[in-house]
């Protein structure tokens, strides 16, 4: 063996040598890996446990906290992932029926980042960007939704409904002034929409001052014919102009008649300030009794009807229920405003604007609960 062999030979086996400790080494930090991620998944799945626990006895928010902790533990484990999915979901469905868009918008975004894709987080988060009067992200959402699940009616019908209203609007002209941007068809609407911006400037200085806020940013407004105003709404015939995001009017029918565009106007306009202080948490007999009080109707007659009933907005009922809904509204409103002064109407909404919900919001500026002030307009109303 010449020297030269001998130091391949002893260089080989050194390499050998190296070679099998490598080999042992790997094979010790792959145990050791495999009891580390054991152990992991082992603590993921009681972070998951509890947090299907804290979600059923009603804490939700708490449940999210738990399952992106063990998400952490064990990245893309697709059980965990569907749970995350669930509990947003079932928090966004809660928060819609609440009427809270600004939540139901902080979830979605959430949701689509944390979890994964849902029909229902989809759906009402592009319904949540329409009230907040981002319809081209709406669409957005919506489409790839359908791409997802083409067969699914709901998405593609409100896709539909989407598209169509832009269609509708595409070649409408475009009009602001300083706090509205106003959209309207043809040239001969022109002037009755400088004389919209004017009014609305003048409704949103008074609506203001009697609701103690100004809306930041600009309000949306769009004056429609009467019947694209049907198509685009669905709204019942009863129904003379509606706000969900932006203030619509199907100002033809008020073309003769100046005060009655400028009431319905100001109704619409205290809906949108409402809006914009609440974030959609006002019950509807609050919100259109106010806008009647502000458009400057009295109330005629007194009509009771249990506040329970009158949640949820009238666009749903016929229109001799609507009558009704809208009659003990005024009531209730004209109660509460009369019996106690208007500044604690401003002090209700300051104190939802802070994020109370509407219970204890009443609670603290009337100093009296809602089941009391129910039962003393029920007495007035009696009497
Ligand atoms: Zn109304």
């Amino acid at each position: 063996m010449n020297n030269t062999f001998k130091l391949i030979f002893r260089t080989a086996g050194l390499l050998l040598a190296a070679a099998v400790l490598a080999f042992l080494l790997r094979a010790y930090q792959d145990r050791r890996r495999t009891q580390k991620q054991a152990s992991q998944r082992e603590q993921a799945v009681e972070l998951s446990n509890q947090a299907v626990e804290v979600s059923q006895k009603g804490d939700p928010p708490r449940a999210v906290g738990l399952l992106k902790q063990a998400l952490l533990l064990a990245p893309g484990d697709s059980i965990l992932l569907a749970n995350l999915t669930t509990i947003y979901g079932n928090m966004m469905v809660l928060e819609y029926q609440k009427g809270d868009f600004r939540k139901v918008l902080e979830l979605g975004a959430a949701a689509r980042r944390d979890s994964v894709f849902s029909a229902t987080i989809y759906y009402l988060n592009a319904q949540a960007f329409c009230l907040d009067n981002r319809n081209d992200s709406a669409v957005s959402l919506l489409a790839t939704a359908s791409r997802k699940l083409p067969d699914n009616r709901d998405i593609a019908g409100r896709l539909a409904e989407l598209r169509n209203e832009a269609l509708t609007e595409q070649d409408f002209q475009q009009d602001r002034s300083g706090n509205f941007e106003i959209r309207f068809e043809g040239t001969e609407n022109s002037e009755i929409s400088g004389e919209v911006l004017m009014l609305l400037e003048e409704i949103r200085d008074r609506v203001g001052s009697e609701l103690g806020h100004r809306i930041r940013g600009n309000t949306s407004v769009i004056l429609y014919s009467d019947q694209q105003f049907r198509d685009i709404t669905h709204l019942a015939s009863w129904a003379g102009a509606a706000f969900d995001g932006r203030i619509r009017i199907p100002v033809a029918n008020y073309q003769n008649d100046r005060q009655m565009l400028k009431n319905v106007l100001t109704h619409e306009f205290t809906h949108a300030a409402i809006y914009d202080l609440t974030g959609g948490r006002c019950p509807a007999w609050l919100n259109e009794g106010l806008a009647m009080l502000l458009e400057g109707i009295n109330p005629k007659e007194q009509i009771y009807i249990p506040l329970k009933d009158l949640q949820k907005p009238f666009t749903g009922l016929e229109s001799d229920q609507a009558l009704l809904a809208y009659k003990a509204s005024l009531s209730a409103a004209y109660y509460l405003t009369s019996q106690y002064d208007w500044a604690f109407v401003r002090l209700l909404f300051s104190k939802m604007q802070q994020g109370s919900d509407f219970g204890p919001a009443f609670k603290e500026a009337y100093g009296i609960s809602l089941d009391e002030f129910e039962k003393r307009w029920k007495e007035s109303v009696g009497k």
